[in-house]
């Protein structure tokens, strides 16, 4: 799905050498590079702060452990994303409520949204899907008149811009109270290892978190919250600082491999390609396709059979995943993630796709799909 060893061949020189001066420094941890990873990611995305952390399930439990979420407190995510973001409100003891999404861009679906506060909702956690925004300007506005906070998992969309209808632009991630990232290998922006990070422009929230992320301490052992042990090291934050100059290049490559895809797809009628929604540039983290002849799990396996990697994502709605399922859900409230799960499967994604490789995989899947 991801060619990670060709990228890595291209910036080889300038990658090694900072790891190399990680190892001579011995500052293995909080040392220089982590620092400055974060005041070039500040300045990129355009956020107060930036707290580097161990990766973005730690990053989404962080932030929802600095706006003071607590037992029995709702939070209402979508239905159609991966477990993480469901994962930490679990373990953190709120209470997970699961919306259906939009069918075209795969986000959160904001009727659905509204239908699912109650007096006990405390925040949403809208996830930017694939590499595209969620649509913020109605989440904001819903967040704000039901006085709520708008965590945005952004592990997918990292480089995306926002355009509001006054014409204000802001990158993804910075937009609700609180933003995380992770930069798992395969993300758009991936160290070599695990790594996260959290965004904020709330100068008091940035203090709390950076304590949390160190075991609740602000000054050396005297420990004021519970926190938890979640850095980046800096070896991840050397081969990211090495990386980030490099991300809008890598957006764009991503998108003219999109491009190619979907215009290789535009007269087979049994596929849907993505959507790009008016407000949000896509930054495809993934390329996913919608097949509605019924016939996406024998072109999973006919991709396989010629050594097309792909995948689908997701499988399984999170509201019948066994860990999360509630006699509080109703199938009726997500036909269309229902429907999704059937249909969706991804292509092979990332910076380095060859126009032969575009070429064999488009002409594969359209002889199959015909
Ligand atoms: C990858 C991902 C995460 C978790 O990131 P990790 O660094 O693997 O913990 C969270 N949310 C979404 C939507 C993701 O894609």
């Amino acid at each position: 799905m991801v060619d990670l060893q060709s990228q890595y061949q291209n910036i080889k020189d300038v990658v090694d050498a900072s790891i190399q001066e990680v190892l001579n420094s011995s500052a293995y941890i909080n040392g220089p590079y982590v620092k400055e990873f974060q005041a070039d990611l500040e300045k990129y995305l355009g956020v107060k702060h930036v707290i580097p952390c161990a990766n973005g399930t730690d990053a989404l439990q962080i932030a929802m452990m600095g706006l003071g979420l607590e037992q029995g407190d709702e939070v209402i995510t979508a239905d159609f994303t991966f477990a993480a973001t469901v994962e930490v409100i679990g373990l953190l003891k709120l209470t997970p409520v699961l919306v259906d999404v939009e069918p075209d861009t795969f986000n959160m679906d904001i009727e659905a949204l509204k239908k699912a506060i109650t007096p006990k909702t405390k925040a949403i956690v809208p996830v930017h899907l694939f590499g595209q925004c969620a649509n913020m300007e109605a989440v904001l506005a819903v967040a704000k008149e039901h006085n709520l906070f708008v965590i945005e998992d952004n592990a997918q969309a990292i480089g995306a811009d926002y355009t509001f209808s006054d014409g204000t632009k802001k990158k993804a991630g910075t937009m609700g109270n609180v933003g995380t990232t992770s930069f798992f290998p395969s993300k758009n922006l991936g160290c070599y290892g695990d790594g996260g990070a959290i965004f904020t422009n709330d100068d008091e929230l940035a203090h709390t978190l950076r304590g949390m992320v160190n075991h609740g301490m602000y000054k050396r052992y005297y420990h004021d919250v519970v926190g938890v042990n979640s850095r980046l090291d800096s070896v991840q934050a050397a081969v990211l600082k090495a990386k980030l100059p490099l991300l809008d290049s890598y957006c764009d490559a991503r998108r003219e491999a999109a491009m190619y895809y979907t215009e290789a797809f535009a007269t087979n009628t049994n596929i849907i390609t993505p959507a790009i929604s008016v407000f949000s540039t896509h930054v495809f983290h993934q390329y996913t396709l919608r097949i509605t002849n019924g016939k996406r799990d024998e072109l999973h396996q006919h991709l396989l059979e010629n050594n097309i990697p792909n995948a689908i994502y997701y499988p399984v709605p999170l509201h019948a995943q066994k860990a999360y399922q509630d006699d509080r859900y109703n199938e009726d409230d997500f036909t269309i993630t229902n429907q999704l799960i059937d249909e969706v499967i991804s292509l092979p994604m990332h910076t380095e796709l060859s126009e032969e490789q575009l070429s064999f995989i488009t002409k594969t899947v359209n002889e199959f799909v015909g």
